[in-house]
């Protein structure tokens, strides 16, 4: 079984949520840590303009 390339949106993995960014197809993913807290992860695209200026950010500083 192949899965059509086109038939499938940018890896985004089951239990995932759609959005978190408005530059990019990002997805969000939540994580259960202990009882009470979640931690939600936001996964950019490689090419998203927003990441990259954070990434930036964070290497100058
Ligand atoms: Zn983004």
């Amino acid at each position: 079984m192949k899965p059509h390339p086109l038939a499938q949106p940018a890896a985004s993995p089951r239990g995932s949520i759609p959005g978190g960014c408005d530059d990019c197809h990002a997805y969000q993913t939540v994580k259960k840590v202990t009882g009470r807290i979640t931690q939600i992860t936001v996964h950019h695209d490689n090419t998203c303009p927003a990441l990259r200026a954070r990434q930036n950010r964070r290497n100058t500083r």
